[in-house]
């Protein structure tokens, strides 16, 4: 096999991959608990309690440790997916096992950067798709975990896929860009509100809207009405077997946003056409 400069270029961006990916664990564990510190310190001021000063608590500072004995990660510790292979997914002071999702989200965020940069090379368009992808595997996890989608990252996904198709990286036309993200946010709202005024019940909330606008923006409103159904496929499939596991949460909420976003990836990797012709549209 001969090395071509579209596999140098696409080995290269796998390599980056894995260096977001292990940025991207922080993020999926950090951001939310940021936003919590944040809501808490504005709850006190309009209740006039003072300030608390805390240590300060971002994506930088301070740094990871093991959740169970507190041991700081050293650099060699903190290698993608190798360190956990070689500490064979244990802490190495305390030996509490750490979570195969870290190396997961590591190689899948490689596969997805190998994936766009294969696909559409060293491009500004292989680049806001590596773009793309790392967002929503943080949006879906996050999700996942505390059912919040946070304005941090899904406001700033719909403003790149408007501007990517203004600036033509990709092909979906503006227009079509642009009425994707408002059809997209105007479905799922008022799902949501005929949902509730039938049910009483909240069955999303508001960053399931603007997730799916900014999958709208991203693929243009042609490829709403597949994603909805690829996403609801999944979901429902997903929710039927947790209430038959063990794996039932507290209330029993599965969260939607995880499904958009896999719609999203899924509509990455095949193409929003392939994805029509799929479910026969
Ligand atoms: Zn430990």
């Amino acid at each position: 096999m001969t090395l071509t400069l579209q596999g140098l270029e696409a080995s290269i961006a796998a390599v980056l991959g894995l260096l977001i990916g292990s940025f991207l664990n922080v993020v999926i564990y950090r951001l939310p608990k940021m936003l919590e510190r944040q809501w808490a310190a504005e709850c006190a001021e309009m209740a006039g309690k003072p300030p608390e000063t805390a240590a300060p608590f971002n994506l930088m500072v301070p740094r990871s440790r093991c959740p169970h004995c507190g041991h700081m990660i050293r650099w060699y510790e903190n290698v993608p997916v190798i360190s956990y292979l070689l500490l064979r997914g244990r802490c190495s002071a305390c030996k509490a096992a750490i979570s195969v999702r870290y190396p997961l989200v590591e190689v899948a965020t490689s596969g997805l950067f190998f994936f766009s940069v294969w696909q559409w090379g060293a491009t500004a368009t292989g680049a806001i798709w590596c773009a793309f992808a790392a967002t929503l595997l943080a949006l879906a996890l996050i999700d996942w975990d505390t059912t919040l989608l946070p304005d941090d990252l899904t406001l700033p996904l719909l403003w790149l896929g408007l501007v990517a198709s203004a600036l033509q990286w990709t092909p979906v036309g503006l227009h079509a860009s642009l009425w994707g993200a408002v059809a997209g946010y105007l479905s799922l709202w008022s799902v949501y509100w005929l949902f509730k005024l039938v049910t009483g019940k909240e069955g999303m909330g508001y960053g399931d809207f603007k997730l799916f606008a900014a999958l709208g923006a991203w693929f243009g409103w042609q490829a709403l009405i597949p994603m909805i159904l690829l996403a609801s496929i999944i979901g429902a499939i997903v929710g039927i077997a947790m209430k038959f596991s063990t794996g039932l949460r507290e209330g029993g909420y599965v969260p939607f946003g995880p499904f958009l976003a896999g719609a999203g990836l899924t509509a990455l990797i095949l193409g929003p056409t392939a994805l029509r012709q799929a479910i026969g549209l």
